[in-house]
């Protein structure tokens, strides 16, 4: 008897070779295998005659082979397959497919599944359908006459009169769907008929989930009368219940971190009179609506004892910064520092200039601590640290999270999380978690080591964590993927924004770009030219980048505008230049701007309001969203242009178009999710990506949401609907399974 865990080495028919074939497939055990999908079904039980087919649809036929050939045009070679039920025929071609040749022979049965179209003459025929020829085991080779036939007849049980399975083959085409169908059926056979169901009882009854064996079963053969389309959308109670099954437990334990989290000391900072009229002096305009209600989350977090751990989601020029100062000030006037995180040494320099110019003028002290500061500097900047003068520590998290001291820390604020990605995030989680990145900020006394070891205190509170994004994870993928962290989401723009007009052009028509640049910088704005330079080895991607902004550069500078003031900026610069050159543009002295995209994130200039971007039909549409952000962030109207040179692709131009349709970055965050996939998306699978079996994070969003609710529902037991063992055996469950599936973490 097969139990999941068993090796598929020991289901009938794989043995040690073919183990290996599906091993890099990702198929070790019995489970993987029956969580290895259909990808499609046919409806074998009720095909369509011939005589009912319309041009247009998709449709599964079984009919018995006439006659086949190979015709040669003048271009290509054509296979031509006639098939017939009784009188009526129908003609199926495929295009250069001489392989097919001696495949076919006439009485065969065959079925084909494909778009039905008119030919020339308007005769119906489908183009290049997918077939499979009926109690066909002459592919699979090796046994003897008379086991071939009882095989034969076996096999031809499964492909006939029913739904049908169509699993993707794979192997170099080894592993057909027929004998997947023929291995998964006997492995179901086989299974252990008493599967355990870890998913509490309470939770089945909400969602009416039926039994893992059940599932299992239906989903590779389903009943009969099921709907066709259920089963093409992956929504019979069969995958709904397998589908649930694996997001319920990464749920579970994203869940379960997260109310670890919250039983941690923290500080419950203090937010009376004197705080809130310090956090209102600084600002420099009235909030929108958005914020205040976001500072007042963050606020409610930072008053309770337990940590804070929040994600504030907030579209490109959404405003993210100002309340990032607000909270920072809360901890300050408790008494604490704050440490604020940016991806970039640019971005963290620009950083310092709004917290000098906006806190520092209250009377703060901010330090800046970054990679390009000599050694004399970074040891004085340390030293101000660990004594507490400094309050308010900017620098790139590199630098922050190596080796720095803190006299008393008590809030870390993340920006611009998504430029290092869901994945490092999960990484960090994986190692460590958030908490444990940021113990290593935890506060220590001065005099260091000595000190440390002998007051070292378990119960020193953890700081305060906010963590802060420029979208492109839609909210129901943050709740699901940042599910140990609640959510805040600055969904208003500030006023007077008006949204940046995108253009897609083509290269030719550069000069007439440079002259509407030259007219806007004529009406006193300024501008900014991309050059993204893709290359294959990511390494060398930014030395490429510096190249081709450099030449564009002089050109510019030279030939195009040879009476306006062209900056460079790139990766490359040092910190000295970078920080001259920003403060040049920022101040208006340099009217355009030529870069590389390190000026991606956060950037903020708002007289700049043209963005030249070159082959930008070859750069991800976050990307894109994030380059454009740098624009329409004054009230001058502002203008995009995306040109894109010679061939492009169709990927290409759907993103291109998507940049001229919206401005909005939850929308292009879906757009980009569909057209990419989950693993691009988010980065490789290598980064720690709970790659997913059966779920689509894209297609069950619902289920997602479903099993965070009853995830908690779970955790937040026992009482009289779930008793404590259901809850024991879930966890369980979920443990071995992030262990062995995830890898992200272990859990509690
Ligand atoms: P992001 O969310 O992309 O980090 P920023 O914090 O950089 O956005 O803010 C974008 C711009 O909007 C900045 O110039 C900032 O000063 C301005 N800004 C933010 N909030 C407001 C507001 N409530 N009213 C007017 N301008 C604002
Ligand atoms: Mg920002």
């Amino acid at each position: 008897m097969l139990e999941p865990s068993t090796p598929v080495q020991y289901v009938k028919g794989i043995g040690p070779r073919l183990a290996e074939v599906l091993a890099a497939k990702g198929i070790a055990t019995v489970d993987d295998l029956l969580h290895y999908l259909p990808f499609r079904y046919e409806d074998r039980l009720n095909p369509r005659s011939v005589a009912e087919l319309r041009a247009g649809e998709m449709a599964t036929v079984i009919a018995e082979v006439r006659n086949s050939g190979l015709f040669r045009t003048r271009r290509m070679h054509i296979f031509q397959l006639t098939v017939g039920q009784g009188r009526t025929r129908l003609k199926c071609i495929w295009f250069n497919a001489a392989y097919l040749q001696g495949r076919f022979q006439a009485g065969q049965m065959v079925a084909l599944y494909g778009k039905v179209e008119e030919d020339r003459d308007g005769e119906l025929q489908i183009v290049q359908p997918q077939f499979e020829i009926l109690g066909d085991i002459n592919e699979e080779g090796g046994a003897g006459a008379a086991e071939k036939e009882a095989e034969k007849r076996a096999a031809a049980s499964l492909e006939v009169g029913r739904i049908v399975p169509i699993y993707e083959s794979t192997g170099q085409g080894k592993l057909t769907p027929r004998w997947f169908r023929r291995i998964i059926r006997g492995a179901l056979e086989n299974l252990n008929p008493n599967l355990p169901d870890a998913i509490p009882a309470a939770v089945r009854a909400h969602l009416s989930l039926v039994s893992p064996r059940e599932a299992l079963w239906k989903v590779h053969w389903p009943d009969a009368g099921e709907s066709f389309t259920d089963l093409q959308s992956s929504r019979t109670p069969a995958h709904i219940r397998m589908i649930f099954d694996e997001l319920f437990f990464i749920e579970l334990g994203l869940e379960l971190k997260r109310r670890e989290q919250k039983a941690q000391t923290g500080i419950a900072f203090q937010l009376n009179d004197g705080v809130r009229e310090a956090i209102k002096k600084i600002l420099p305009f009235h909030p929108t609506a958005a914020q205040k209600r976001v500072l007042k989350e963050i606020a409610a977090d930072m008053q309770t004892p337990s940590p804070m751990r929040r994600l504030l989601q907030g579209d490109v020029g959404s405003g993210k910064t100002i309340v990032a100062f607000q909270a920072a000030i809360i901890a300050i006037e408790n008494g604490y520092q704050v440490a604020l995180m940016a991806p970039t040494e640019i971005l963290a320099q620009q950083h310092y200039f709004s917290a000098r110019q906006i806190l520092e003028r209250a009377g703060y002290r901010i330090v800046l601590l970054t990679g390009s500061l000599d050694e004399d500097r970074k040891r004085d900047v340390r030293c101000h640290i660990a004594q507490g003068n400094a309050q308010l520590v900017i620098g790139t998290h590199a630098l922050i999270q190596d080796r720095v001291e803190f006299e008393k820390l008590g809030l870390v604020v993340v920006d611009e999380q998504h430029r290092f990605g869901v994945m490092q995030r999960l990484k960090l989680m994986k190692k460590t978690d958030e908490t444990r990145v940021v113990t290593g900020l935890r506060p220590v006394q001065p005099g260091g080591d000595a000190r440390r070891s002998t007051e070292s205190k378990p119960t020193d509170p953890e700081p305060d964590v906010l963590v802060m994004t420029a979208t492109p994870i839609p909210r129901t993928l943050a709740l699901t993927l940042y599910g140990d962290l609640d959510l805040s989401v600055l969904d208003e723009l500030p006023p007077g924004r008006t949204p940046v007009v995108t253009r897609s052009v083509p290269d030719e028509r550069a000069p007439e770009v440079w002259d509407f640049v030259r007219k806007q910088i004529g009406a006193g704005h300024q501008a900014y030219v991309v050059y993204p330079v893709i290359e294959e080895n990511p390494a060398k991607t930014e030395e490429r980048e510096v190249k081709a902004a450099e030449q564009m550069h002089r050109q510019l500078r030279d030939k195009i505008f040879p009476n306006l003031h062209v900056g460079l900026l790139h990766g490359r610069l040092d910190a000295g230049t970078k920080e001259h050159i920003m403060r040049e543009f920022q101040q208006g002295k340099i009217e355009i701007l030529v870069a590389t995209t390190v000026i991606e994130v956060g950037v903020d200039v708002p007289n700049a309001t043209v963005m030249v971007i070159e082959h930008a039909d070859r750069f991800g549409l976050a990307q894109l969203h994030q380059l454009r952000g740098r624009i329409g962030r004054g009230a001058a109207k502002s203008y995009c242009v995306l040109m894109r040179g010679g061939k492009v692709s169709e990927e290409g131009e759907r993103r291109l178009d998507a940049m001229v349709r919206s401005n909005d970055g939850f929308q292009i965050a879906e757009l980009d999710l569909e057209l990419r996939g989950p693993g691009e998306f988010f980065g490789t699978k290598q980064a720690g990506i709970p790659s997913f079996r059966v779920a689509n994070i894209i297609r069950d969003r619902q289920l997602l949401e479903a099993a965070k609710r009853e995830a908690a529902f779970v955790i937040s037991g026992p009482n009289a609907e779930i008793p404590k063992e259901e809850i024991d055996r879930a966890l369980r469950e979920m443990r071995s399974r992030w262990a062995l599936s995830y890898g992200l973490v272990e859990v509690g």
